[in-house]
C-alpha cells in the first residue's frame, strides 16, 4: 500500500472513467468488425456525433438522464457501469503498484481484460484483435515491467493454455459438448504471457472456482438451465486480476499454512 494525496488519487479516477469511456467504444465495435478509431464516438440510433461536452464520462450520463440529446434513445446502463468499474480499478492499481512500469503492464491487462469481459458477456465470443492487442502491449512491456522472467512467462503460457486447449479438446469426447471456447484457450496465452508461472494457472483455477459457483447459483436462481453456456472468459478475467493483485500472498499464505 502506497499513501497518495487525495489528488492523486482522484486523478487516476479520473483517467480510469475516461479509459472506461474508450473501452465502451471497444465493447461496441469490435465485434461488430468497426475500426475503434473511427469514426468519432455517435449515438449508435441516430448517427449523430456526439458533442464533445456529452463525452464527460458518467456526469454527462445522469445529466442526458441516459439518453441521446438528439433522439431520445436509451443508452445502455452498461456505458457508466464500465466506466465506474475502470475509475475504481485504476485507483485500486496506483494503491498496489505504485507508479512506475508494472503499474503500466497490469493497467493495460486491465483495461484488456475489461474490454474481453463484457463482449463475452454480451456476444459469447472474445475478440482475435483484442486477445492480439494484448499479447502485442504484453510483450512491449515485458522488459520495461521486468517483475517475471521471460522463462516465466513461457511456463505460464504452456502451462496455462496447454491445460485449457486439454480441456478443449477432451470436453466433446467426455461430455458430447464443448466445455471451452478457443477464444478462452487464446485468452489464457494473454494470461500466461503477464502472470508467468505460477500464477496465470492458480488464476484459471480460481477462475473454474468462482465460475462453478457462479454457475450452480445461477441454475439454483432458474436464470440458466444446466447446459446452457455461461461465458468463462469473465472468469478468468477475473481470476487474472485477483491473482496479479494478491496471487503471491495467496500462494505464500497457502504454502506457510499447508506446509511448515
Ligand atoms: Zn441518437
Amino acid at each position: 500500500m502506497h499513501g497518495y494525496s487525495f489528488i492523486v488519487l482522484a486523478f487516476a479516477g479520473m483517467m480510469g472513467l475516461i479509459t472506461g469511456s474508450f473501452i465502451n467504444v471497444c465493447i461496441y465495435r469490435l465485434p461488430r468488425g468497426e475500426s475503434i478509431m473511427f469514426p468519432p464516438s455517435h449515438c449508435t440510433e441516430c448517427g449523430k456525433k456526439i458533442k464533445i461536452i456529452d463525452l464527460f464520462p458518467v456526469i454527462s450520463y445522469l445529466l442526458l438522464k441516459g439518453r441521446c440529446r438528439f433522439c431520445g434513445e436509451r443508452i445502455g446502463i452498461r456505458y457508466p457501469m464500465v466506466e465506474i468499474i475502470t475509475g475504481v480499478l485504476f485507483i485500486a492499481l496506483l494503491l498496489r503498484f505504485d507508479i512506475n512500469f508494472i503499474l503500466l503492464k497490469y493497467i493495460v491487462l486491465t483495461c484488456i481484460l475489461l474490454t474481453i469481459t463484457f463482449i463475452d458477456l454480451e456476444y459469447y465470443i472474445i475478440p482475435d484483435k483484442a486477445v492480439l492487442a494484448g499479447l502485442a502491449a504484453g510483450i512491449l512491456l515485458h522488459y520495461p515491467a521486468g517483475d517475471i522472467t521471460v522463462m516465466s512467462s513461457l511456463y505460464g503460457i504452456l502451462s496455462s493454455t496447454g491445460f485449457l486447449l486439454f480441456v478443449n479438446l477432451i470436453s466433446p469426447l467426455v461430455f458430447k459438448k464443448e466445455g471451452m471456447g478457443m477464444g478462452d484457450v487464446k485468452l489464457s496465452l494473454v494470461m500466461g504471457l503477464y502472470l508467468g508461472w505460477p500464477l496465470s494457472l492458480l488464476a484459471i483455477f480460481v477462475a473454474c472456482c468462482v465460475g462453478g459457483l457462479a454457475g450452480t447459483a445461477l441454475m439454483l436462481l432458474k436464470e440458466k438451465n444446466a447446459g446452457e453456456i455461461i461465458p468463462f472468459g469473465p472468469f478468468l478475467a477475473a481470476g487474472s486480476m485477483v491473482c496479479f493483485m494478491w496471487g503471491r500472498e495467496l500462494i505464500n499464505w497457502y504454502v506457510t499454512r499447508f506446509f511448515t
